[in-house]
């Protein structure tokens, strides 16, 4: 019977959902661009202020801008800075971006998009 619930074999969205900004409607990116970080692509956390954050990860996004000052305390992912996400058109905070801070890592940077920030939209089955 589990077959019966299997969209995509790992359950993700389709790689032709697209992502866009749920304040603006900006594009953001797409189903092809998420990427597993730490074996997921799906993350929650609790932040110093005791907030619930649930992301999705991703290679890269487009219409975003990435704060210039990149944080090292309180990172999610050891080894990774971070930096605020924004939307590049409605400065609508979207996630974070984490970079790197040792060589040699993979990936040297990506992204994290809140659920409640994006909107997905799902390609229409009959087209
Ligand atoms: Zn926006």
């Amino acid at each position: 019977m589990l077959g019966f619930i299997t969209i995509s074999k790992d359950g993700k969205d389709p790689e032709d959902t697209r992502y866009h900004c749920a304040r603006c409607g900006a594009f953001l990116t797409d189903g092809a661009s998420r990427v597993n970080i730490n074996g997921a692509d799906q993350h929650s956390y609790v932040n110093p202020s005791g907030i619930r954050c649930n992301f999705m990860t991703f290679i890269d996004a487009e219409n975003v801008a990435a704060s210039e000052e990149m944080f090292t305390e309180h990172t999610w992912f050891p080894g990774y800075g971070w930096r605020f996400l924004a939307c590049g058109q409605c400065y609508a905070h979207l996630g974070w971006k984490w970079e790197t801070t040792s060589s040699g890592r993979e990936p040297d940077s990506f992204l994290g998009l809140l659920t409640d920030s994006v909107e997905s939209v799902q390609p229409d089955p009959d087209e």
